[in-house]
């Protein structure tokens, strides 16, 4: 394994004063750097700076020689605050033309403007640096210029995602230089156990690097292509696959609803939910995913007892024993949910999300489960972490893991989920 695979660099600015002083997110940053790593570069920035001429130049000059390719995304427009295009110019010490096939293209723009200086103010965009490859646009007006120059290039793409898109893919075009990446999914194992289990399977492998990234429960394994190649990309991808065994659930980069979904769905498994602490997230979970239908029979929010008896048929001597948050009742709302919903395989979750009503003997995080199968009905308690946000999220996590396991025993009769 070589855990640092000599990748070109690249840096990524996005330009834009609404970005800076928070009133727009900037989604350009990620989105771009995501793209550039997929396509083999070692992103090292993403940086933002407002519509301040100095500023782009500044940064330009300092990081032109470092990477081998630079991403400024917006400041292309007609309006007086779209200084990209001039102070990128300045950066590399070359002068601004007016491109003549531009200066014709844009002509239905300023015709399409009121007043003779708005329509001018269009005419900037035909303003090309000396040497720029134009990437014609195909949705709006601005176009994409891209410099080659002594360390690189520099590509100046416009602001609005779904104009800068189509260029960056165009940009891109001849430029991926690597694979793309492989995405395993795991759940039910810490980080640290994930990351020791794909350091064995790829002993011995070079030109792979991979990266561990965790989130409420999920840790999926991004292995990168450095020099290696597709083949070599691929049985990496199955060794780390074999190693972590059941742990993983998606090779394909599937999410674990849609996971559940096609599994239930091969199958002809109907599935339900009867949710109280989730409120819902476990069924929107499963209906996020296109086709959810051929699987998803539906769901109940049981938030108040009384909805736990009168829809799920949990009994009042079950609550009253041994209260909402407990094994009996989360499973008399799973096999409740199988019968009113007609599922084959009902979860439930009922738990305290906090910040308030935890006790020394159920504090906030207590979460209990059960699945319903046609074969047995199975409870398990978690102790989640997290604020009230945290604690719903990983226990949506967990009712879909339960989905998961079910879908994989022979009862469920699977092999493959
Ligand atoms: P034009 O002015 O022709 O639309 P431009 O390149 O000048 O193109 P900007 O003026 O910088 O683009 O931005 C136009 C709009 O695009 C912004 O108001 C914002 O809605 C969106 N936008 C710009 N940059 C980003 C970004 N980094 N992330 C998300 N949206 C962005």
């Amino acid at each position: 394994m070589d855990p640092e695979p000599a990748s070109p660099t690249a840096a990524v600015l996005v330009v834009g004063t609404e970005l800076t002083s928070g009133l727009h997110s900037d989604t350009n940053g990620p989105e771009v750097a995501r793209t550039l790593e997929d396509a083999g570069y070692d992103v090292r920035s993403v940086t933002a700076l407002p519509d301040d001429a100095d500023a782009i130049t500044s940064f330009l000059t300092r990081a032109l020689p470092r990477h081998r390719l630079i991403v400024v995304t917006g400041g292309l427009g007609p309006t007086h605050d779209d200084v990209t295009r001039e102070a990128a110019a300045r950066a590399l010490g070359r002068t601004l033309t007016c491109d003549e096939g531009l200066l014709q293209s844009l002509g239905p723009a300023v015709a399409r403007h009121g007043s003779a200086e708005a329509g001018a103010r269009v005419l900037r965009q035909a303003e090309i640096i000396d040497g720029a490859r134009i990437l014609t646009p195909t949705l709006g007006t601005a176009p994409g210029q891209v410099l080659e120059h002594e360390h690189g290039t520099l590509a100046l793409l416009p602001g609005p995602p779904h104009e800068m898109r189509p260029m960056l893919r165009m940009l891109l075009g001849d430029r991926s230089i690597h694979a793309s990446p492989r995405i395993l999914r795991t759940i039910g194992h810490p980080e640290s156990d994930i990351q020791l289990l794909v350091e064995g399977a790829l002993a011995g492998s070079s030109g792979i690097a991979f990266t561990i990234l965790a989130s409420a429960g999920l840790v999926d394994v991004i292995l990168r292509d450095g020099g290696a190649g597709e083949t070599a990309l691929d049985t990496a991808a199955h060794a780390a696959a074999a190693e972590l065994g059941d742990a993983c659930y998606s090779t394909d980069g599937s999410t674990l609803a849609e996971t559940i979904v096609r599994a239930a769905a091969r199958r002809g498994l109907r599935l339900g939910t009867a949710e109280s602490c989730t409120g819902g997230m476990v069924a929107s979970a499963l209906t996020d995913v296109s086709g959810s239908s051929a699987a998803f029979a539906g769901g109940v929010v049981a938030y108040a007892d009384a909805v736990k008896s009168a829809i799920l048929g949990v009994s009042s001597a079950t609550l009253e024993a041994h209260g909402a948050v407990s094994a009996e009742t989360a499973i008399a709302m799973a096999e409740g949910a199988r019968t009113c919903l007609g599922a084959d395989i009902a979860v439930a979750t009922t738990g305290i999300a906090g910040p308030t009503g935890g006790s020394p003997a159920k504090p906030v995080g207590t979460v209990w489960f059960a699945i319903a199968t046609p074969a047995e009905t199975h409870a398990e308690c978690r102790m989640l972490p997290g604020d009230r946000d945290g604690v719903r999220t990983r226990a949506t996590v967990a009712a879909l893991g339960l989905l998961l396991r079910a879908l994989r025993t022979p009862a469920g009769s699977g092999d493959d989920a």
